[in-house]
């Protein structure tokens, strides 16, 4: 039998704590207007796998992003999660008996390269790079691990590349005034199609769903059935942050999180921002899009609605993205 959930180990800012690593981020985060840091509360997650053995790893690396690690038999997932003016956003590498499998690319292209820095540590190739969904703080980054990994090919679900030659340049554009050269300056587009179902790479079973209208149009969800890990990416949110509404699919979302709900057994699930969590993250994003749902159609404009759903969640973190998404999910609106 596996070992299930057998703890995320901290090998990063293991000796910094959560709140004044937040402190840090905020600092870094002046430049953005209208990104407010709410109260920085601990997060138990990080607290709880705050592992000893890897204090040295960080002091050596100099790494500014954090890298949990769960062990299920042979098969390692590294979680490297980006400051916070980096979206929290994770990069997922999947480590098996001989090589790694890397999972979204980062905003930021100094995380990014943190990323590429660590993945060359676990002293194995990277057999491809896998982009869960088209926005881009999840993709900007490929620009450095395409450079890192020149024989990495790039996959994502069959149409997101089509979004990324659509829309990327202009969604690149859009941050280069808040984060000048640590956004990239090419859009990296996926040549490769990930196909639904099983399939076995470096012997590790996946299993590929393809979701369609929930936080992005198009989102990637990756099981390892063996390991019982879900990688649900910007499906599920922790409940310690604010999530990302920026379109209104709020319905089809929680459809899809049910469905989610119903597989049995995932009790760790890999996230697109912050640490991992288990299966009652799922119930509290169903609780969050329901009431972002409610508040959209009740709100004319997006300050109204930012300013209603940050009040009905105050003990949630990152109240920016709720500006960020509000911007947003009005635009498109008009
Ligand atoms: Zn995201």
């Amino acid at each position: 039998m596996q070992p299930r959930n057998s703890g995320f180990q901290c090998l990063s800012q293991a000796a910094l704590s959560r709140s004044r690593f937040l402190q840090l981020a905020a600092g870094v985060l002046l430049p953005y207007a209208g990104l407010r840091l709410s109260a920085a509360a601990p997060n138990p997650e990080l607290a709880q796998n705050s592992g000893a053995s890897g204090t040295r790893d960080a002091a050596a690396s100099g790494r500014t992003g954090t890298v949990l690690v769960s062990q299920f038999g042979p098969v390692k997932i590294h979680s490297y999660l980006s400051p916070l003016d980096g979206f929290h956003v994770n990069t997922q590498m999947i480590e098996g008996p001989t090589a790694v499998v890397i999972f979204d690319g980062q905003l930021l292209l100094p995380y990014a390269d943190e990323v590429a820095s660590y993945v060359q540590g676990l002293g194995k190739p990277v057999d491809r790079i896998i982009l869960s969904h088209a926005h881009t703080d999840h993709w900007s980054g490929l620009q450095v691990l395409t450079e890192r990994f020149p024989d990495a090919r790039v996959f994502a679900l069959d149409g997101v590349a089509d979004q990324l030659r659509a829309r990327g340049s202009a969604r690149l554009d859009s941050f280069r005034p808040i984060y000048g050269d640590r956004i990239a300056t090419k859009v990296t587009i996926p040549t490769e199609t990930v196909t639904e179902g099983l399939q076995r790479i470096d012997g590790i079973t996946y299993d590929f769903k393809r979701f369609v209208d929930a936080e992005a149009d198009l989102q990637l969800v990756a099981l390892l059935p063996e390991q019982k890990v879900l990688m649900a990416f910007d499906l599920v949110f922790s409940p310690n942050e604010h999530a990302f509404t920026v379109v209104d699919h709020f319905d089809h979302w929680m459809i899809i999180l049910e469905s989610l709900k119903a597989l049995q057994g995932y009790d760790t699930i890999t996230i697109g921002h912050d640490t991992p969590v288990n299966r009652s993250a799922i119930d509290s994003t169903i609780v969050y899009v329901k009431r972002a749902k409610e508040i959209h159609a009740a709100s004319a404009d997006a300050k109204t609605y930012s300013e209603s759903l940050k009040a009905a969640f105050p003990d949630r973190q990152q109240a920016g993205w709720v500006d960020f998404s509000a911007r947003l999910l009005y635009a498109a609106r008009r």
